[in-house]
């Protein structure tokens, strides 16, 4: 079989991105997947500059610009009255889905000659100093000069390599989120309604689509557990925080929990297998920054990965590679945790909503 030059496992915005690098550049690629299909679900809404410009250099960015909107008006009521309209702070981006910027990357990469193939999971890792060995679930194995492990929060690759995930995780949800319709609620602006009992209930008008993203505080039972996501709860929620009378929130098609978690690895290399994106470092959504440093990881990774390809010494493009990083990664561990400090403090004062985790 012949050897690829890099394979990539997990085809999040991370993968998938270093994919297109490494394709465009003309390195071989495959790029692993467990899922059996690409998801729908908005996630990560925001693209920063830097990655826009990551993008742009791939040959991306067209699609992304011309669907995504920029300079959304965030609409902030407390206790059901309307407070003030504020424009969103410069440095958010464009507001996109995630789905619709993997769907973007996909594409590109498909038009490299590279296609995901869903339906297969990494599971076992062997290395030389030659090359990598990846043992797919099943028992089909991958020989590569290079590994990428892109997948993920919970990362297999991460596992086998037995790299520590040091940090702290909160046991229970802060928030419930998923996509929605909302027949009849206006698409112009972020509605954020807040609450002085402190519940909250947030709905972004996805661009391209009919739905919102939604994110609230979760419901909680007789025993003060919270609730898992559901339509039902996610109404219960508007009512009690929105209280706008004959909006009836409709077809979900995304529906999760989120968990504050403040961890990143103490390594991202091991031999010729490395790490990026969240199986690398995960944080507080606040500030929308986790995809966009897993873009960044990408774009770093794929220069160093064609350095090592290419040039006399592997070792050191690596190396940089590691520790350019995990430096980045420190400071956006401390950032986002302080970001989101100030916007769960900030949505108590009537007026105020997200834009405190972008100030
Ligand atoms: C509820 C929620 C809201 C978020 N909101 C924001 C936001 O507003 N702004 C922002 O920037 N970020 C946000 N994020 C974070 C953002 O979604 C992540 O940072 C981003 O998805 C990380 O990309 P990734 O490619 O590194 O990992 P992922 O997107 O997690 O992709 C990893 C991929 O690897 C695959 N995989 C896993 N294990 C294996 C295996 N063994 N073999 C093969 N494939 C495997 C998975 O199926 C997955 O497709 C949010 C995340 C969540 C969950």
């Amino acid at each position: 079989m012949m050897r690829t030059d890099v394979l990539v496992a997990g085809s999040g915005p991370t993968g998938l991105t270093l994919a297109c690098h490494l394709a465009r550049q003309g390195f071989t690629v495959r790029v692993v997947e467990r899922r059996s299909d690409p998801h729908r679900e908005s996630r990560g809404k925001g693209l920063r500059a830097r990655s826009l410009e990551i993008f742009e250099e791939l040959g991306v960015a067209r699609p992304l610009v011309s669907t995504g909107t920029t300079g959304i008006v965030l609409r902030k009521y407390f206790d059901g009255a309307h407070v003030n309209d504020t424009p969103t702070p410069a440095d958010a981006g464009l507001l996109i889905g995630q789905w619709q910027i993997e769907e973007a990357l996909r594409d590109r990469l498909g038009a490299l000659g590279v296609h995901v193939e869903y339906g297969a999971e990494l599971a076992g890792i062997a290395q030389d100093g030659d090359g990598v060995r990846a043992e797919l679930t099943g028992g089909r194995v991958i020989p590569a000069r290079y590994l990428a492990g892109c997948d993920g929060g919970r990362s297999t690759t991460r596992r086998l390599l037995g790299i520590p995930f040091e940090g702290t995780g909160e046991r229970e949800p802060a928030m419930v989120i998923g996509d929605v319709r909302a027949p009849g609620l206006g698409r112009g602006v972020w509605h954020q309604w807040f609450t002085s009992e402190g519940g909250g209930v947030l709905l972004c008008p996805m661009p391209g689509t009919d739905t919102f993203q939604l994110q609230a505080a979760p419901e909680q039972d007789e025993h003060g557990e919270p609730l898992p996501p559901s339509l039902e709860s996610f109404q219960r929620i508007f009512d009690r925080c929105a209280g706008v009378p004959g909006i009836r929130l409709e077809d979900p098609t995304w529906l999760s929990s989120w968990r504050v978690n403040v961890r990143m690895a103490t390594r991202l290399r091991e031999g010729r297998v490395l790490l990026a994106g969240d199986a690398a470092h995960v944080h507080p959504i606040a500030g929308g920054l986790g995809m966009n440093t897993g873009i960044e990881d990408a774009a770093a990774l794929g220069r160093a990965l064609a350095a090592a390809l290419t040039g006399p010494d592997a070792d050191a493009p690596l190396a940089a590679y590691e520790a350019e990083r995990l430096a980045v990664a420190a400071g956006v561990l401390a950032d986002t945790a302080e970001r989101y400090e100030r916007v769960v403090a900030a949505v108590r004062t009537p007026g105020r909503g997200t834009e405190a985790g972008l100030d």
